[in-house]
């Protein structure tokens, strides 16, 4: 993570996303950080932490996370009205942390250190609840009155002492976001808070609330096994003997309710096993198992082979993996996403087509299954069939920026340069990179193709995205304390 702090320093106030929201309503409470702040700095670290090299972007880990995650949200009262995402880290340390706006990053580590679903569900409830009680917006607010600070210093500050607890803050950001980090720890009364509001989620939606208490005791003897060197969670989250007693009181008396894994747990944390680390390293590790088919157990570990024989383009010996599993286990969305990449890979573009088509009819909001098949029709120089499949997907959700980014390749394909380039800075406008769109769209104009109703889209877009960075740089001469975000706020109201 090293390298966003970096960038996040030199690049300031760059974009300006929540212009391009519309506004919250109520909460006009929080008047000094409002959920507009909120979400405009969680969209400012999320553009530094897409572009990192350890942003894990595997959709099948990430649609299952998300899966985690909804399931808590749609229990959570707390949470209506706000929106969230659950996103993937690849770093073998136990670490998950909440950003201001919503977005709850999970780092692989603790994907695969969590023994059930329930467990890996007690840390999202826990961390939702930092964001439905505005702890970081209250620990800003605390933090600002004794220094102002600026949009970029605050953004740096949060990603460095969330995501990497144990990197030196002062070192990489300068004076003033060094002197900020004793500041950016959530209070005892927060984390209590935050467990009992967990406790809740996890009871209402089903989940084992035990699993918070046996999670966050494991993650406490491991700190004391590895001494010294305590999982990162416990440093943003300190854990006491009397906050885990506490816990433990909550839970007394609840009835016992065994619950059931769903398959892909199990499976997803094999999958994470087999894209983490080195591609042979990963492949040995499954090979020397010694796995069975007959057992139920192994299953997950047989997957997590072929998905260690694609990686490491033994494609043969993946559809053979594959076939053995298919031929004793139910179907499974990704196994329908792992056999047809095999195809596409392997050269079979109608194989891979007709697999993908297969699967979308059982499981048409899969990712993995919408991104692949869009790509083997690209491949397969069906471009125009690939862009009407993306038109229908965004109409459906237009907030994935990947759908933008497909489109733009499937234009380049047909060597529509305009449209091309509108549609690579749509997708950076919805990663909140306003100034990546602005070079996209002035690329666009320049093209020398296009008609005039494509080229007047395209100019209109300029304008509006020219007038949110000029109000920006107006917040930000003003000097606001919070630099950048009083425009953010203007815009986003009048929007
Ligand atoms: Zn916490």
């Amino acid at each position: 993570m090293r390298k966003i702090l970096i960038l996040l320093l030199t690049v300031g106030l760059v974009g300006n996303p929540a212009a391009y929201e519309l506004p919250d309503l109520g909460d006009s409470s929080a008047a000094v950080f409002s959920s507009q702040d909120e979400k405009a700095l969680g969209r400012e670290i999320m553009m530094e932490i897409r572009a990192d090299r350890d942003y894990f972007d595997d959709p099948e880990t990430v649609d299952f996370l998300n899966s985690v995650g909804n399931r808590l949200l749609a229990v959570s009262e707390d949470a209506t009205g706000m929106q969230f995402e659950f996103f993937v880290v690849q770093d073998p340390s136990l670490n998950a942390f909440a950003m201001p706006g919503g977005y709850i990053g999970v780092h692989t580590g603790l994907m695969v250190a969590a023994e059930n679903e329930s467990e890996l569900a007690s840390v999202l409830a826990h961390e939702i609840s930092h964001v439905t009680q505005h702890h970081i917006a209250r620990m800003i607010e605390a933090q600002s009155k004794n220094m102002p600070l600026t949009f970029a210093a605050m953004a740096a500050a949060l990603l460095a002492a969330r995501s990497n607890p144990n990197a030196s803050v002062g070192a990489m950001m300068g004076a003033q976001a060094g002197m900020i980090q004793a500041e950016l720890d959530f209070t005892r009364e927060n984390e209590r808070e935050a467990d009992r509001l967990g406790i809740q989620r996890l009871i209402k939606s089903g989940y084992d609330p035990r699993a918070m208490s046996t999670f966050f005791s494991k993650l406490q003897r491991y700190g004391r096994f590895y001494e010294g060197t305590a999982p990162a969670y416990l440093k943003t989250h300190p854990l006491t003997t009397e906050r885990l007693a506490e816990i433990q009181n909550r839970l007394q008396g609840l009835p016992y309710k065994q619950v059931q894994d769903r398959p892909d747990f199990q499976l997803i944390r094999a999958r994470i096993s087999a894209l983490t680390g080195g591609s042979q390293a990963a492949l040995r590790s499954f090979e020397q198992q010694k796995l069975d088919v007959k057992n139920p157990d192994d299953l997950p570990h047989v997957y997590g082979l072929a998905v260690a024989q694609w990686r490491a383009r033994q494609l043969d010996a993946a559809a053979k993996t594959m076939a053995s599993l298919e031929a004793v286990t139910a179907p499974n969305a990704l196994f329908y996403s792992l056999d047809a990449q095999i195809k596409h890979d392997a050269g079979d573009a109608p194989g891979a087509l007709a697999l993908y088509r297969a699967g979308l009819n059982h499981y048409p909001d899969q990712r993995a299954l919408n991104y692949g098949y869009i790509q083997a029709l690209i491949d397969s120089n069906r471009d125009q069939e690939a862009l009407d499949f993306i038109a229908k997907r965004i109409a459906f959700n237009n907030r994935d920026y990947h759908w933008y980014q497909m489109q733009s390749m499937a234009y380049a394909h047909l060597n529509e340069q305009l449209l091309s380039h509108q549609a690579l800075a749509e997708s950076y406008i919805k990663q909140g990179n306003l100034q990546a769109a602005m070079d996209q769209l002035q690329i666009a104009i320049k093209s020398g193709d296009g008609d005039f109703y494509q080229k007047s889209s395209v100019e209109s877009r300029i304008r509006e995205i020219k007038t949110t960075l000029e109000a920006e740089k107006g917040g930000r001469n003003k000097g606001s304390r919070l630099t950048g975000l009083n425009a953010a706020r203007e815009l986003a109201a009048r929007s």
